[in-house]
């Protein structure tokens, strides 16, 4: 059952081929024997099989949706009432949220099935799931290799069939990056198109969740539920959600791609660049037009974005004060103490490094020469993307200057595993939509390509990922010893 997509599987549960309760049985029977990766901070067996429960009634009655029944898992960034939420932190190990994200409450409508919450990095600082308070995740590719981050858990549980799909979120490239090192499909929306409403917030306004799943039919059916206006949410925009899987199989004949010359320079592994390269010929087959373009101010998205996210994240995280939420220090002895010691013991040491960047950029006296100045280079970098989407249908490029690099390899160099997101961040300084898909393997670890589309282009992102999916295979390669 594994090896089918959320689909195929929605299909057998509306004929009866098994039932749901059958399905989640399954899954968490694969979950508890593969707990060697870590992908799962909280399984949640009791709730998954009265849900299971549940969706076989509605299946039954004909109330279901395609969803209905299927076993998906959440990023433990979404909070879960009665469920632990822990963001991957030693703050809030033990903290039970009051309330649903609105992501979560569109998934119980929908009669979804939450097998548990998964692994990422604290806070969702990190590129390879190293920094959270439960360890780290590894790629069923290659243990010893990350799976990137900081979704490397909802990465890992897709790719080796843990969980038929799962929800992640994006700051600077935590639902592509990690999609890409694990060979499964990933899509970033455009930024207000899925609530963030109960989805801890890092960056607020970079932060954007979306799914990832084996396929781009399954992202579709995916996004159906997570997208959409959301009054308790004021940076979620109110245009109508169209029909995702509608425009699947329109056809790519006439499509121009634009492929930035800054995206193939110094800095990409020629691998990879070959793999990509073979994707894009593959394109060419399906009638598309490949256009050279140039977007110079990409360079500068790397330093605008480690001046704008740690900013956002020193105000987003001045909550946790071991007063209202989370950890707590041991017999503080007055306020002071109580603040210090809860901050200083509950947040790992890559959030503290962003605290301390962000609130030094904020600063009287910085505020201008950095913060200031990042948020004039975002604007920039937005009317780069503005003018080359004027002219082509769709960026491609690389989502990862390489394939999944070596547990441990790059922790003591915080700059090094800032650069594993640079063909990623640019996209969330310009709120754009962006997808990673499956386009080959080098030495036997995936690759992913990237495509980035205009505002509330996810239907064709979505065309022109399934129609590569149509002809290639790559989406459906399962990891050796989880077949
Ligand atoms: N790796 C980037 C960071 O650490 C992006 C993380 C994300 O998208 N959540 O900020």
């Amino acid at each position: 059952m594994h090896t089918k997509t959320l689909a195929e599987l929605s299909l057998g549960l509306h004929k009866k081929t098994y039932s749901s309760v059958e399905l989640t049985q399954f899954f968490l029977n694969r979950i508890d024997q593969h707990q060697a990766l870590n992908s799962y901070i909280t399984v949640t067996p009791e709730l998954a099989l009265a849900q299971a429960k549940a969706a076989d009634q509605r299946l039954a009655d004909g109330t279901a949706d395609l969803l209905t029944g299927i076993p998906i898992a959440q990023k433990d960034i979404f909070c879960t009432q009665g469920v632990m939420t822990t963001c991957g932190s030693k703050m809030l190990a033990n903290f039970n949220a009051p309330y649903n994200a609105t992501v979560v409450d569109k998934f119980n409508l929908a009669g979804a099935v939450m097998l548990g919450k998964l692994n990422m990095d604290e806070f969702a600082m990190g590129s390879s799931n190293e920094t959270s308070y439960f360890g780290a995740v590894k790629n069923p590719w290659n243990i010893n290799s990350v799976p990137g981050g900081s979704s490397g858990g909802s990465a890992a549980a897709v790719s080796a069939r843990l969980a038929v799909c799962a929800t992640g979120t994006d700051t600077g490239g935590s639902i592509r990056q990690p999609a890409a090192l694990c060979g499964i499909t990933g899509l970033k929306p455009t930024y207000g198109r899925v609530s963030r409403y109960g989805m801890i917030a890092y960056a607020s306004s970079l932060d954007q969740g979306g799914p990832m799943t084996r396929s781009a039919e399954d992202a579709a059916i995916m996004l159906q539920t997570m997208a959409g206006f959301d009054e308790k949410d004021s940076t979620s925009v109110d245009v109508p959600v169209p029909d995702y899987r509608a425009g699947l199989n329109k056809s790519l004949v006439g499509l121009k791609i634009g492929l930035p010359k800054e995206f193939f320079g110094e800095g990409l592994d020629e691998n990879v660049a070959a793999t990509l390269a073979a994707a894009i010929a593959e394109y060419r087959k399906l009638g598309a037009e490949v256009i050279d373009i140039s977007m110079p101010n990409l360079k500068l998205a790397i330093p605008a974005y480690y001046v704008i996210a740690p900013a956002e994240c020193s105000a987003n995280l001045s909550r946790f004060d071991g007063v209202r939420y989370g950890y707590r220090c041991e017999s503080p002895v007055d306020l002071t103490d109580l603040y210090t010691r809860s901050r200083g013991e509950g947040f790992g040491k890559e959030v503290k490094r962003r605290i301390l960047m962000g609130t030094y950029a904020l600063s009287t006296g910085y505020y201008d020469a950095y913060y200031l100045k990042a948020q004039k280079i975002r604007r920039l970098i937005s009317e780069d993307f503005k003018a080359a989407l004027a002219t082509v249908d769709v960026i491609m490029g690389p989502v990862t200057p390489s394939t999944a690099f070596g547990i441990g390899e790059k922790m003591d160099d915080p700059i090094a595993m800032y650069l594993s997101d640079i063909y990623t961040i640019a996209i969330n300084l310009a709120g754009l939509p962006a997808m990673s898909i499956p386009a080959g393997f080098v030495a036997n670890m995936p690759v992913g390509l990237q495509l980035i589309g205009d505002y509330f282009a996810e239907v064709r992102l979505l065309n022109i990922a399934h129609q590569y999916q149509q002809v290639t295979d790559w989406h459906n390669f399962i990891p050796t010893g989880f077949e």
